[in-house]
């Protein structure tokens, strides 16, 4: 059950809303590559518009530094959001200033309006109150629907909840109760897989969910940690030395839940033409490096996978940018797109790697924040999240 009101439960009939959207969206020339997340907020857009709402965006876009910078410009993303739509989106170049204002007063019902990126004042991510009620006073009511960024106390998106009634869009709703759900009460078996470049990145995670889960399949860099922990020689791996003894406390605690890979893909490079060979886990030799986990643990870890009710799973199994290095991540993403659990994926690289591997529609949901899913993960409340009504 979602705890907080979206727009579903309130009039929005003739209300100007002011709704907070998750437009961070890589551009090269002025071209939008991948609209994912443009796509994801249109469910909420539209059903402002169908429901006679005037409807403002905003967004923060890139790190611009709390100055105006025309390369992280959110012109681009408002052409791009009316072809989406088929209807002209209006774009004001300020977020908070005089164009703002103006745009926002002469908005009608059933129109859309991009304001200008929020951290193009420092105030965004400063969570200034001035900038939280200026932004507030463009409409009539907040409603939030950035997951990516609710992790954040921002005046965009926990700021300006105070100054309004304020509630989830349906992005945010679905990311909650998926990523929610599967902490609160998952399916048993629950496996989950965790891979990437830190453990120190992801340890509140193994924490959280070491109670939770029935297995805890480690991958990535972050299993050599572990290697380094049980005394193997790692060699040239990427691996976190101060992390060793967390990794030993977690081998204490998760007893058999954590299970770690049998084999490994070493090379002595990280680069695409170097050697490269598979080896049982054990001592790698000097001058090489663990960059993938090897075929048997793919096959040893879809079988786990095959039994579980529930996956979640973030953080790539190896350096899936290089194609040699890919088959560990690609063949856990086929074993969770086969199996017929519930599948949740989170993580940017993770996502990257499902969406190289094209298996993204047998998967049952994939999360499109980073560093959001993660806190649900362990179990922190998003700020942006809370700050709405409850039911
Ligand atoms: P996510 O963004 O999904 O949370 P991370 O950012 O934690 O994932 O980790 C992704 C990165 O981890 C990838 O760029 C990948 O190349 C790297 N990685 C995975 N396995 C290894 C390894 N064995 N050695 C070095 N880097 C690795
Ligand atoms: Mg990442």
């Amino acid at each position: 059950m979602f705890a907080k009101k979206t727009i579903k439960d309130i009039n929005v009939q003739g209300k100007k809303a002011l709704v907070r959207v998750d437009f961070n969206v890589p551009i090269k020339d002025g071209k939008i590559s991948d609209d994912t997340r443009i796509q994801a907020a249109l469910p909420t857009i539209r059903y402002l518009m169908d429901h006679g709402a005037s409807v403002i965006l905003m967004s923060h876009l890139g790190r611009p530094k709390g100055k105006v910078d025309p390369m992280f410009s959110l012109a681009p993303v408002a052409i791009h959001l009316g072809k989406l739509l088929g209807k002209t989106v209006a774009f004001a170049d300020d977020c908070i200033g005089k164009s703002a204002v103006d745009a926002a007063a002469v908005l009608k019902p059933g129109e859309v309006l991009l304001l200008e990126n929020t951290r193009f004042y420092d105030g965004d991510e400063k969570n200034d109150p001035e900038m939280a009620k200026k932004l507030a006073n463009l409409a009539d009511i907040f409603v939030n629907d950035a997951f990516g960024s609710a992790h954040r106390a921002h005046a965009s998106t926990e700021g300006v909840a105070k100054f309004l009634p304020a509630v989830a869009g349906f992005l945010m709703e679905k990311e909650i109760q998926y990523l929610g759900e599967a902490i609160r009460a998952p399916g048993k078996p629950f496996v989950v897989i965790l891979g990437g470049a830190k453990i120190s990145d992801k340890i509140g995670v193994i924490r959280n969910l070491l109670g939770k889960a029935d297995h805890i399949l480690i991958g990535g860099a972050m299993a050599n940690t572990f290697f380094k922990a049980l005394n193997y020689d790692v060699a040239d791996s990427l691996a976190e030395a101060d992390a060793a003894s967390t990794a030993s406390e977690i081998i204490k605690e998760g007893g058999s839940k954590i299970v770690l890979p049998v084999d490994v893909v070493i090379a002595d490079a990280l680069d695409a033409n170097a050697q490269s060979r598979e080896m049982p886990i054990g001592d790698v030799p000097a001058g090489w490096r663990i960059l993938d986990i090897g075929p048997k643990t793919v096959q040893l870890y879809g079988d786990w996978i095959k039994t579980a009710k529930t996956v979640v799973w973030n953080g790539p199994m190896g350096v899936f940018e290089f194609e040699r290095f890919a088959k560990g991540t690609f063949g856990i993403a086929k074993a969770v797109a086969d199996s017929s659990a519930v599948s949740i994926i989170g993580g940017g690289d993770s996502v990257a790697a499902i969406q190289q591997s094209g298996l993204t529609d047998r998967i049952t949901h994939i999360s499109t924040g980073g560093g959001a899913s993660l806190e649900m993960l362990e179990g922190i409340t998003l700020p942006g999240l809370a700050a709405l009504q409850d039911k």
